[in-house]
């Protein structure tokens, strides 16, 4: 863990906003004019201060994506806010973080193709909604199918589990959705929603996996992307624990898991962008 650089994390404009949101929602959001029934579905009141974090927290998520470019691997200590449509927000999630960044890194030609794994309890239905006619950036959603939103949107490809899944069907679920995902997309970047909610002490969450659970479906994402050369941005998803000790329990330990990945990650990385630059010459 000695090689973690901590960044505070940077504000995002509105015209970076925009390559996923609509411009009157985004004036809206900032000005503090949004309807009472709209700013209910988001959840809590709005501030200045909702505003700032709201685009900083975004911010977080395009720097992490940066980073993970160059290093193999980077977190966002926030973020995942994946229930943000393009005109509306609800959830706790104001701004689609996953989207803007996985947009502006195509926008900015550092990728060209881009895949979300959203292993947050919930749907990522916002996301879905937001890139359902992209096909340069896959959507995977892996969630307790029981769990809000009670409408779902259509990713890419969903797993909706039952309540009580446990780890061992879970893993399994999730190592076929990989593949299945795999053998329909070449992403260069995988941002990765690691909600702490799937986690069996989780209020809302239904799928009860233990912390090894947990830290076998970090593995299984992590070793995916080495495999392939594939950048990981992490952002935290959900978490609503009993004891709010095991939900930081949870991140801090996919953190861990990511650093110990780094090394790989980053080195697999650079192999595949010095093939990339042999094939250009020798095309
Ligand atoms: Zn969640």
């Amino acid at each position: 863990m000695s090689d973690i650089v901590l960044q505070e994390a940077p504000t995002t404009t509105d015209g970076v906003l925009a390559l996923a949101h609509h411009p009157h929602y985004i004036s809206a959001i900032t000005g503090g004019k949004l309807s009472p029934e709209c700013q209910k579905a988001i959840g809590f009141p709005w501030s200045l201060q909702m505003v700032e974090r709201s685009r900083r927290a975004t911010g977080a998520t395009i720097a992490a994506c940066r980073s993970a470019l160059v290093e193999g691997v980077a977190v966002n200590l926030a973020g995942g806010t994946h229930h943000a449509h393009a005109d509306r927000g609800e959830g706790f999630c104001i701004f689609n973080d996953g989207a803007v960044a996985s947009l502006l890194m195509q926008a900015e030609r550092r990728v060209q193709k881009v895949a979300i794994v959203d292993l947050d309890v919930h749907q990522g239905n916002g996301t879905a909604s937001i890139l359902a006619n992209d096909d340069s950036v896959f959507t995977l959603s892996v969630h307790g199918e029981n769990n809000y939103p009670f409408v779902k949107e259509q990713s890419d490809l969903d797993i909706g589990l039952p309540d009580d899944t446990g780890d061992v069907a879970y893993l399994s679920a999730l190592a076929s959705a990989l593949n299945t995902m795999f053998s329909r997309c070449t992403p260069q970047l995988i941002v990765y929603l690691a909600g702490a909610d799937v986690h069996e002490n989780d209020r809302l969450g239904r799928l009860k996996l233990t912390m090894s659970g947990l830290a076998a479906r970090d593995n299984a994402v992590f070793e995916a992307a080495s495999q392939r050369g594939i950048a990981v941005a992490v952002t935290m998803g959900g978490g609503y624990g009993r004891d709010i000790d095991q939900t930081v329990g949870v991140h801090a330990q996919t953190i861990r898991i990511a650093a110990r990945h780094a090394r790989t990650l980053q080195h697999n990385l650079r192999g595949l962008v010095e093939k990339d630059k042999y094939q250009e010459h020798s095309c």
